[in-house]
């Protein structure tokens, strides 16, 4: 019996409901009886607190009191009048955030995060504590599809290590163990010599399930399958989550770690948009979001099942709306019902970004991360991309900032050519570096498929 488990299930999560308030349970309750729902019962759920979210919005929100001249639109139907409000892009929310705080709401009273900075670009917004806690009910809603619990032992494959000092690493480690069961091992510890000890590590831990990026878990899983090493233990499965996990991917990682894999869609600022269930389907968390997909020039609605931009409306987050927010992934949305029986919507296909790979010269998987940990040290650049045109021809793109000093650039090329091998690194400076067509800054870039060998 795992006691970790059992402490937080009838101990902790009790006292934490109790003295702070907190719901995750009431809501996982909760959205297990929705999903069970009819089509149109669901829809009328799901209607209600659009509605509720929009009327709210227009009343008390500075960015959208604009748009109150919809009011009798929305009350009669809110799915067609959201249409109605300008589409909300990640440039446009960073002019003005606290434009979008409900009024009365102080900013220090909610839970302010931000998208990566390593995107280079970091977007600061506030979510509220109910919005959270449906989050995270809905990431448990999720995984108790697959016969995961609160509690439940894992391992987080993450892609960066954490940055804290000594004490503070003693403590978040020893958080991380006893308060939620779970300990991470940086992707960028991931290297042919460290995987068997990584992997004894897992072992003696013996996980319920794997949680982490794709591109992490999958580097993993090849230096497995490469090593011969395995798990000496049976996995419920392993949750890919924060990038497109591609067929390559989750063949790769079900042959090494033996267990299902499964995919959890979510953004840090657009919550879990969508979960795996064990039939394979894409299902949006409707109760919590309205998501729409958008044409990538016109910003208008495509016709269902065409691909677009996602944008997401969280229905909970009364505090500080964000209406239709363009998240920057691409994907699509099936008609198709899933053959599991839950009523929640299905997306057929998430083309969001990646955190890419790259591929030595010796064909070892370097994960992109590690030029962001060397980059974020140099004081003198501003941003970057490192690009991986083919095996050995890699281009680094540098925008130069005011304490610029050619010594560091040296030393980012030695580093990269000490960890890709004898490759050639072509040096590019530019004024700026404009994101991707999915709205993405992107710094590490591999352009060919791992598939079907040498490029
Ligand atoms: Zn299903």
């Amino acid at each position: 019996m795992d006691l970790c488990s059992v402490f937080i299930n009838k101990i902790l999560f009790p006292a934490m409901e109790r003295f702070k308030g907190n719901h995750i349970r009431q809501y996982v309750n909760e959205l297990a009886e929705s999903e069970n729902l009819s089509y149109s019962e669901l829809n009328t759920l799901h209607v209600d607190k659009l509605r509720e979210l929009l009327l709210h919005a227009i009343d008390n929100v500075p960015a959208y009191k604009q748009y109150k001249k919809y009011r009798q639109d929305i009350i009669d139907d809110p799915v067609s009048a959201i249409e109605n409000f300008t589409p909300l892009t990640k440039a446009e929310f960073r002019k003005n955030p606290l434009s979008y705080i409900a009024s009365g709401i102080n900013p220090n009273s909610l839970i302010s995060n931000a998208t990566g900075g390593s995107t280079g670009q970091p977007t600061k917004f506030y979510i509220d504590r109910k919005c959270v806690e449906y989050y995270e009910a809905a990431r448990y809603r999720g995984l108790s599809w697959h016969d995961i619990k609160i509690g439940d032992r894992c391992v987080m494959i993450w892609g960066a290590p954490i940055e804290l000092n000594r004490t503070g690493l003693v403590k978040y480690k020893l958080k991380e163990r006893l308060l939620k069961n779970r300990f991470a091992i940086p992707a960028y510890d991931l290297n042919p010599d460290s995987v068997k000890s990584i992997v004894g590590k897992i072992n003696r831990f013996k996980p319920v399930y794997l949680y982490g990026y794709a591109s992490s878990m999958y580097l993993l899983a090849m230096l497995m399958l490469e090593r011969g090493v395995k798990f000496n233990f049976q996995l419920t499965a392993a949750v890919s989550t924060s990038e497109v996990l591609h067929d390559y991917q989750r063949e790769a990682m079900e042959n090494a770690f033996n267990c299902p894999v499964i995919n959890e869609y979510g953004a840090k600022d657009g919550g879990i948009i969508a979960y795996e269930c064990p039939n394979g389907g894409m299902h949006i968390s409707s109760e919590n979001l309205h998501l729409e997909v958008l044409d990538m020039i016109t910003l208008k609605p495509v016709r269902t099942g065409e691909s677009g931009l996602i944008a997401v409306t969280d229905l909970n987050n009364f505090s500080a709306p964000r209406i239709r927010y363009i998240v920057g992934d691409t994907v699509s949305v099936s008609r198709d019902a899933c053959l599991c029986g839950r009523s929640l919507p299905i997306l057929s296909k998430i083309d969001g970004r990646e955190d890419d790979t790259f591929i030595t010269t010796d064909g070892v998987l370097v994960h992109g991360h590690f030029v962001n940990h060397i980059a974020r040290n140099l004081k003198g650049i501003d941003q970057f991309r490192c690009i991986q045109h083919t095996r050995r021809d890699i281009e680094l793109i540098i925008v130069k900032g005011p304490d610029f000093d050619m010594k560091e650039i040296e030393f980012f090329v030695s580093e990269i050519k000490k960890k890709m091998g004898d490759v050639e690194v072509t040096l590019n400076y530019t004024s700026t570096i404009p994101p991707l067509s999915s709205g993405k800054i992107r710094y590490a870039i591999r352009e060919f498929s791992l598939e079907g060998g040498e490029k």
